[in-house]
């Protein structure tokens, strides 16, 4: 399918041009076209081994890739070097099991990398850090260390140190798949509270709720493969693909 659909009236942030991968014999990501505008919400699921995270770490240049382009903002992805950790910055990602610091305190997790990379002064990191920390709930926890706060604390503090780096756009990869089921939502709440600022995202995830509530754009991938996308109402109640509706039915 292609990528005519997408984000009709939005400057192009991410741009994948017939991106191909193999992981040995496995064609992980084949001929991926895709482009996120500036502003937009989209949402990625798909059954287990699809590539979705391998998505996500080559639009990171976490994974190499062997053939087509991706462009950040016009800019192809660079490879190594200042360029490289500049990348990181403007791409900020959340994993499912948050990746803190754990020898650091919250606090040092938001400011290390403005100061480190960005070079922002501490004192203007550090009020930062507090401002975003507020923003996520979390702000009494700063100086403790990730060990001493919950599953969903730490993965608010996760996303508030990737907003601290003023990301261009934040890729989450199933951003709540690692949590008690009671402190999901207020990870969703942070992320859709996100959504509406105007942060431009790409979630991988498979809580339909939020896609319902957030998406601007659902992407469904099978196989390596961008098989639909579609609005989340159109998605839903209409979804066009045999592998799309199977899907579906195993998770509604
Ligand atoms: P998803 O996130 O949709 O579950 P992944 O991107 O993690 O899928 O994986 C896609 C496929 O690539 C799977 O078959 C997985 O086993 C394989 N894969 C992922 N990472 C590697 C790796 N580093 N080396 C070899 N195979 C990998
Ligand atoms: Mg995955």
């Amino acid at each position: 399918m292609t990528d005519a659909a997408a984000a009709p009236g939005r400057r192009p942030l991410v741009v994948l041009d017939k991106v191909n991968k193999h992981f040995g014999a496995l064609h992980v990501l084949q001929d991926i076209d895709l482009t996120i505008g500036e502003g937009e919400v989209v949402v990625v699921i798909g059954p287990s081994g699809s590539g979705k995270s391998t998505l996500c770490r080559t639009i990171n240049r976490l994974e190499t890739f062997e053939s087509g382009s991706i462009t950040i903002d016009g800019r192809p992805l660079p490879t190594e070097g200042k360029e490289l950790a500049r990348l990181r910055a403007d791409v900020g990602m959340v994993f499912q099991s948050f990746n803190l610091f754990a020898h650091k305190t919250i606090r040092e997790n938001v400011t290390l990398g403005p100061v480190k990379v960005r070079g922002v002064a501490r004192a203007e990191a550090d009020r930062r850090a507090m401002e975003l920390l507020e923003r996520v709930g979390v702000a009494h926890q700063a100086d403790k260390y990730p060990a001493q706060l919950s599953g969903g604390q730490q993965q608010r503090v996760a996303i508030a140190r990737s907003l601290a780096m003023d990301p261009k756009v934040i890729l989450f990869d199933e951003p709540t798949s690692a949590l008690d089921p009671e402190m999901i939502n207020e990870v969703l709440d942070v992320m859709t509270e996100l959504a509406r600022s105007g942060m431009t995202m790409v979630v991988v995830t498979h809580e339909m709720g939020f896609a319902r509530r957030a998406a601007d754009r659902v992407v469904f991938m099978a196989d390596g493969q961008v098989v639909e996308q579609a609005t989340p109402e159109e998605f839903f109640t209409n979804a066009q693909s045999t592998r799309a509706r199977d899907f579906l039915a195993k998770i509604l």
